[in-house]
């Protein structure tokens, strides 16, 4: 009621209504603000979010479409339903990526670094890939493409100023030299065979882009441990076999130490045979002597030899079981040692397989990079003790690449084969001829100075030149150059290898299809 009663201010509604116009404003301005501040949030974290799809491209195939579908999202201004439903989908691949075990990356790059080592042999080589293994194994390299730029700048370390690598980015050309030569430095397994030849020929294919580069590198990889794993579990067999046949001559042991602990019982037994019978006939020689009646001796003597009798009738009984235990325990021993014998009659011929297949060339029959050093090492000391000269040869097949992207990596294979052939049907069976790898021969030429190599290898190279090659009906040219040296008082192996290697780059500077000497 006052309500009305009360004369009403005009001033006063006024000013409170100025005052409410007042706040208004204020909270309208607040709400800008805030609004504003909130837009700037929101920008801040798509740009975030986008550059993280970004960065988390490319690691795994299941993410990316789903990381490329968020970008676009975010992109054209937060739909968010659409973007709930693109995230849920993301969520759902997350689940479904495999990781990969640590434990088999260290095991592939101890693969990888067993080989470069063996690869590599000069001492910087190796000082740089040690200890790059070492951090290999304790720092862990995040990406193989990592790894590979480390061994690079290790094992090449011009190459990486040349403009085709830049930082952080490999060039596929080398990684995919390294991880041929990588197969083709190991013993395959026959097993493996196949899929080593796709590898290979995958690797040596041209034209890969960085996504198929990625994938090949990565079944090269798994192929690489698979091959390790096998090899891994023949070893085991063979560890298995030999602590069987050690079981096995442990249980000879015995047997033997049976038998002749039977032998000496029953030497035993006999003496003590010997001795009671002497007691026995002591006893009668004295009855008899002492003996004054005959009928009483008689007696004695029968007494004395019934003892006797049942004596060595207890004897032979006694012999009998002995026997009886000693021929069981020879029949044991001649059953076991024939079991032995036919076991490493098998191991025998087992390890004679895997030696032969240690130093062949899968592929052509040859005698494999191994086997040239064996080799090598046999010759150099038969040259340093009868000072007769000896040479060395590096074949090498003119563009051979060529060969292979025109008429595929079969047809290359069947040329490796015809050139190994006419190279072995063509020279001295003194001659030692090794595919090196790759496309690449070794002949070592005992007695042969470096002048007569030269005529023998311009016959073979001429041979080859005049044989072709059928593929697919048409005929193909094939040539080979190669690089000679002879070997001097100060060489080591590598300094002849790298004179006649430097010979063999002459032949290609100069045209390839012929010889040179260095
Ligand atoms: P150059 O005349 O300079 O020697 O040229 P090139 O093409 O022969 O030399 P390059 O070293 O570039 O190519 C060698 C090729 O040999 C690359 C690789 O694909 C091929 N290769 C290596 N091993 C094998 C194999 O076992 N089978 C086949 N088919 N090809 C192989
Ligand atoms: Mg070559
Ligand atoms: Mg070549």
């Amino acid at each position: 009621m006052s309500f009305f009663t009360k004369a009403v201010d005009p001033d006063k509604w006024k000013e409170k209504y100025l005052n409410l116009l007042d706040e208004q404003e204020q909270s309208e301005a607040t709400f800008k603000k805030s609004e504003e501040s909130y837009k700037e949030k929101e920008d801040l974290l798509c740009k975030t979010i986008v550059r993280l799809t970004i960065a988390t491209t490319g690691l795994d195939p299941l993410l990316d479409p789903h990381l490329l579908g968020i970008r676009d999202q975010l992109k054209n201004g937060i739909n968010s339903h659409a973007l709930k439903d693109e995230l849920e989908k993301f969520t759902t691949s997350v689940a479904q990526i495999k990781h990969t075990p640590h434990q088999d990356r260290s095991v592939e790059t101890g693969l990888l670094f067993d080989f470069l080592l063996q690869q590599y042999n000069t001492e910087t080589h190796q000082s740089s890939l040690k200890r790059l293994k070492e951090k290999a194994e304790t720092v862990k390299f995040e990406t193989p493409n990592q790894l590979f730029i480390a061994i690079l700048e290790a094992i090449e370390p011009n190459d990486l100023s040349a403009p085709n690598v830049i930082a952080n980015h490999i060039d596929i050309g080398i990684v995919s030299r390294q991880m041929l030569l990588l197969l083709e430095g190991i013993e395959i397994p026959s097993i493996f065979d196949q899929q080593a030849q796709i590898a290979k020929q995958l690797l040596s294919a041209s034209n890969q882009s960085t996504t198929d580069f990625e994938i090949i590198l990565d079944k090269s990889f798994k192929l690489l441990l698979k091959i390790k794993q096998h090899n891994q579990t023949e070893q085991q067999d063979i560890d298995k076999f030999l602590s069987h046949i050690t079981e096995q001559l442990a249980a000879l042991d015995v047997s033997v130490m049976g038998a002749s602990t039977a032998a000496i019982e029953s030497a035993e037994n006999r003496s003590r045979l010997d001795q009671s019978v002497s007691e026995q006939m002591e006893q009668l020689q004295l009855s008899s002597s002492t003996a004054t009646k005959l009928e009483p001796l008689k007696g004695i003597i029968n007494n004395r030899l019934a003892t006797i009798a049942k004596e060595i009738q207890e004897h032979s009984q006694k012999e009998a079981i002995q026997r009886e235990k000693t021929q069981q325990q020879l029949d044991d021993l001649v059953d076991k040692i024939k079991n032995m014998e036919s076991e490493s009659c098998d191991l025998k011929s087992k390890l004679k397989i895997a030696n032969t297949q240690a130093l062949r060339d899968t592929l052509t029959g040859l005698p494999n990079r191994n086997a040239y050093n064996e080799r090598l090492e046999t010759e150099l000391a038969r040259w340093k003790r009868y000072h007769s000269p000896l040479s060395l040869i590096i074949w090498d097949i003119d563009h051979f690449k060529n060969i292979n992207d025109s008429y595929g990596h079969k047809a290359g294979d069947k040329v490796l084969l015809l050139i190994a052939k006419q190279l072995s049907d063509h020279s001295r069976a003194t001659d030692f001829i090794s595919r090196f790898g790759g496309e690449e021969f070794t002949m070592l030429l005992p007695n042969t100075d470096s002048q007569s190599a030269l005529v023998l290898a311009n016959q073979l190279r001429q041979t080859i030149e005049k044989t072709g090659f059928n593929a697919s009906g048409v005929s193909v040219a094939i040539t080979i150059s190669c690089g000679i040296t002879e070997f001097i008082l100060s060489d080591t192996d590598e300094i002849a290898f790298e004179r006649a290697d430097q010979a063999l780059y002459q032949a290609k500077e100069q045209g390839r299809n012929r010889c040179c000497i260095l």
